[in-house]
């Protein structure tokens, strides 16, 4: 008989609690605040403003949204700055 190689979705979590989560940047938020996620189980974290790992939960995601989009501003800003300082 062939084994199926189809894995439920309970095997992920067990290997999670069997040998602790493998995360991975997903994305970058601001220089600080990165979204992690499992490879295994796809258990998202963020990083809080305590610079401490917590769960990516719906409110953080917003929180996170609403920084990056701080944070990309800034940073068109600071280029466009010193685009214009280098030609002044
Ligand atoms: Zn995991």
């Amino acid at each position: 008989m062939k084994k199926t190689t189809n894995k439920p979705a309970l095997i992920p979590k067990m290997y999670c609690s069997l040998f602790g989560h493998d995360f991975q940047v997903s994305k970058k938020v601001t220089l600080h605040v990165k979204e992690y996620t499992c490879k295994h189980c796809k258990k998202e974290l963020t990083t809080n403003s305590n610079g401490n790992l917590t769960e990516l939960t719906p409110k953080f995601r917003e929180i996170n949204a609403i920084l990056e989009r701080i944070y990309n501003s800034r940073t068109e800003r600071l280029k466009r700055k010193t685009i214009t300082s280098s030609i002044c």
